[in-house]
Formats: structure tokens, C-alpha cells, sequence
């Protein structure tokens, strides 16, 4: 067979990401290779001298040159692993970040029986990557997620489907908690928060790729928790938690919008990177 050989198209491919500025070339070149020719990644590890057919490096070489442009390796594979399950991802959607887990470990800790039949709702669901985590640990939850994107809530609930929780998921397309009532367990929110100033300085992968709808928090990046903050202390049973994600150096501000609601601050949680990430607030008895 005629090609180049993969270990001499990667290091091609690396050595432009690098000159990119990004941060793992050789690693994010493997899994484009991976995208391009369906080879798993242990057979590229395995046979560096194996040749590519040139249709499919014609193929790799246009993934490398989106990720030159700067489109995230997540857009252009269309996936992305969130608590270790496989989300899909559209222009539609944010890309569930790692930091984002922290979310994810900070409402399980406050639900310990695995056993609970707890209700749960999602504010600003986006791919289902909170819910459908929480839902995946815990068998006998069932939850809602909102969403005023219904592109972002149709991939919320496709990928519930593919993830097999869609029994115990349901997406509604709607503006916030408006539609909502009940005595609700658990309520997790990913909210909008980047100040409308701080935009255009984001990363190019953030600011060209996640949707606008989806950063943008309003002057200070509060304004969703103001709305969200009131309905939340609505909407929560007694002894209820709410989980907000939040920005850096917003901990403070979001926890004193909860006490100032009602609610009682549990604990303020860190993510990898020492960054105050995760507000718990709980509903007094
Ligand atoms: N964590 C995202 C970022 O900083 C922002 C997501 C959000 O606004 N909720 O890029």
C-alpha cells in the first residue's frame, strides 16, 4: 500500500499544533489520527510504521488545520467524556468542562444513600453532562433539565438515551424555573457567568465555539444567579441542596445571594486547579 507512515504524519501534524501554542500536540495529534483513519489508538501506538492511505492523511490534515484554527478537539470529534461517560456535542451545547465534576462530587456527597429515589433538576442543561453524571450514580433518581436552547435539549436527550438513563431523564425547553413547581431533592446549575466585558479576551476555542447563550452572564456574571437563586429556595423541599457551579472569584458574591434568599451555605468546593468552583446551599428545616 502507498502512504506516508503514521509516526511521520504525527510528528508533522505535532509539530504545527505545537507551533500553534497547544498544550498536548503529540496526544491531541493521535486522537485526530484516530478520527481520520478509525484506527484505535493502541493500534497508532503499536505500528508507527504503518502506512495512511492518502485519502484518509488528506482527512487527518483537515482536522489538524481546524484544530490549527483553534476549534477544540471535543467540536471536531463531537464527543466529549464527562465522569468517565460519553457525551455528544454540538454548536448547540457547551463543552462540559473537567472543572465541572466538581459539581458532580459535591451534590453526591450530599445524597450518601445510593439507594435514593430523589427528584433532581438541571438549570441550563446543555448536553445533560450534570444530570445525567448524578443519574448514573445514583439508580433510583430520576431528574429534569432545562433548557432554553431546544437544539441543546434534543442533544441532552439524545445523549440520555445512548447513555441508557433516558427512562429516568426528561428535557424541557423553557425559560429558567418558570415552568417548574414541586418539592424538588437536589436542584445543580452550570449557569452562564463569564461578565459580558471578559468575552472577547476568552480563549479562542471558548469564545468561537461554546455558545454565546451559554457563557454570557450579564455586566458582572450574576445576573442568572439572581434569578435562579430565588426559584431555587421555591422550589427545594426542606433540607433540599442546591449546587451552582460559579466563576473564579465569584464564591463569595453567588454564596451571599443564597443566604440572602434563605438559604443556609454548606460548604464553598474547589476544583483541580484551587479555583472555588462548587456553591452548596441548603434550605433549612
Ligand atoms: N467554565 C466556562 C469557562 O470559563 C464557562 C461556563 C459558564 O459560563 N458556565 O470557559
Amino acid at each position: 500500500m502507498t502512504g506516508i507512515a503514521i509516526a511521520a504524519l504525527l510528528q508533522a501534524a505535532a509539530s504545527r499544533l505545537q507551533a500553534t501554542g497547544i498544550e498536548a500536540p503529540a496526544r491531541e495529534a493521535r486522537l485526530l489520527l484516530g478520527a481520520a483513519t478509525g484506527l484505535t489508538a493502541t493500534r497508532i501506538m503499536a505500528y508507527p510504521e504503518q502506512p495512511i492511505e492518502p485519502a484518509a492523511a488528506a482527512g487527518f490534515q483537515n482536522l489538524i488545520d481546524r484544530r490549527v484554527a483553534r476549534e477544540p478537539v471535543s467540536r471536531i470529534l463531537g464527543t466529549r467524556e464527562f465522569w468517565s461517560l460519553d457525551f455528544t456535542v454540538t454548536p448547540a451545547t457547551l463543552d462540559p468542562r473537567p472543572d465541572s465534576e466538581t459539581i458532580v462530587e459535591a451534590a453526591l456527597d450530599r445524597i450518601p444513600d445510593k439507594g435514593a429515589s430523589i427528584f433532581l433538576i438541571d438549570f441550563g442543561t446543555g448536553t445533560g453532562c450534570l444530570l445525567l453524571a448524578l443519574l448514573s450514580e445514583r439508580p433510583h433518581a430520576w431528574g429534569i433539565g432545562i433548557d432554553r436552547s431546544e437544539a441543546a435539549a434534543r442533544v441532552a436527550a439524545d445523549n440520555a438515551r445512548r447513555l441508557g438513563l433516558g427512562d429516568r431523564a426528561r428535557f424541557v425547553v423553557g425559560d429558567w424555573a418558570a415552568a417548574l413547581a414541586g418539592s424538588v431533592d437536589l436542584i445543580v446549575a452550570n449557569p452562564p457567568y463569564i461578565p459580558i466585558d471578559d468575552i472577547p479576551g476568552l480563549e479562542p476555542e471558548v469564545r468561537a465555539h461554546d455558545p454565546l447563550t451559554a457563557l454570557a452572564g450579564g455586566i458582572d456574571g450574576l445576573d442568572p444567579y439572581r434569578i435562579l437563586i430565588p426559584e431555587t429556595a421555591r422550589l427545594l423541599r426542606p433540607g433540599g441542596t442546591v449546587v451552582f457551579e460559579v466563576g473564579q472569584g465569584q464564591a463569595d458574591a453567588v454564596a451571599h445571594l443564597g443566604t440572602t434568599a434563605g438559604l443556609a451555605l454548606h460548604e464553598q468546593r474547589r476544583d483541580l486547579g484551587g479555583i472555588a468552583r462548587a456553591i452548596v446551599l441548603v434550605k433549612p428545616t
